[in-house]
């Protein structure tokens, strides 16, 4: 079964504006996916609807097979989630950033996990270096382990190389590749098609709120 069930979702924001017109999408559990659209195309609405920061106007999300608008603790429980701001506590080491977020969820004190978590993102020798002293890649894996922190069954990554430049851009595909062992479901946004296809297994092409195209990514430039 899916772990991710999408069902004819709409969103229309306080104005009035329409940023999804009927998205339906199943997300296979361990799939790496990428959603690829223009800016303004509907994707960070998208992630918030399923994340439960955004409230769904109509439709369904299920995480786990948990309805995120009747479930959302549950649901939350299993998603892990990487903004395209950065949000750290610059004076916090890495370690206790990466604890600290998992005291969140209420879940019990694992230090084998957070280990785990750490060297899976080679940040373990930086685990007691404050993030200020942290290059802006690893900044950006901090955020990928605090994301990690709860074990989540999915993990959203809204724009992970926005902004960043060719080698950081790399070691982020790098990043996302080393997922694909742990298990976790990636569901990741780009406007790069070239990016789309490094990384994920599939690709859904989202435009003005509606879902254009979901193809394997071996597809995908056959599509264009
Ligand atoms: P993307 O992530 O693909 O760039 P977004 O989901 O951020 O797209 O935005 C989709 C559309 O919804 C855009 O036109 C954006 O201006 C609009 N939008 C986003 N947030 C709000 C909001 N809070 N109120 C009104 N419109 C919004
Ligand atoms: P609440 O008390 O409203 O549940 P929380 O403090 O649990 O608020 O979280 C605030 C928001 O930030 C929630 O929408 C939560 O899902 C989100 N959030 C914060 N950190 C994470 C994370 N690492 N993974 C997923 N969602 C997160």
């Amino acid at each position: 079964a899916a772990i991710i069930s999408i069902r004819d979702l709409k969103k229309s924001y306080d104005n009035g504006f329409e940023a999804l017109k009927g998205v339906s999408l199943d997300i296979e559990k361990g799939e790496i996916i990428a959603l690829l659209g223009p800016n303004g195309a509907g994707k960070t609405t998208l992630i918030g609807a399923v994340c439960g920061l955004v409230t769904i106007s109509s439709g369904q999300a299920l995480v786990g097979g948990f309805d995120v608008a009747k479930e959302p603790r549950r649901a939350r429980r299993l998603i892990g989630l990487v903004p395209q701001e950065l949000a750290l506590d610059l004076f916090e080491t890495v370690w206790n950033s990466v604890r600290f977020t998992r005291g969140l969820f209420g879940l019990p004190r694992d230090d084998a996990h957070i280990e785990n978590v750490l060297k899976s993102l080679s940040l373990w020798d930086k685990k007691d270096n404050q993030c200020k002293e942290l290059s802006g890649g690893m900044k950006r894996r901090v955020m990928i382990a605090k994301a990690l922190s709860h074990n989540p069954e999915v993990l959203f990554l809204d724009e992970p190389t926005a902004g960043v430049d060719v080698n950081l851009r790399r070691d982020m595909w790098k990043v996302v590749g080393d997922l694909r062992n742990t298990g976790v479901t990636v569901i990741l946004t780009t406007h790069y098609i070239e990016e789309a296809e490094e990384m994920a297994d599939r690709v859904a092409v989202i435009n003005k709120g509606s879902i254009l195209l979901v193809e394997d990514k071996t597809q995908l430039m056959q599509s264009f």
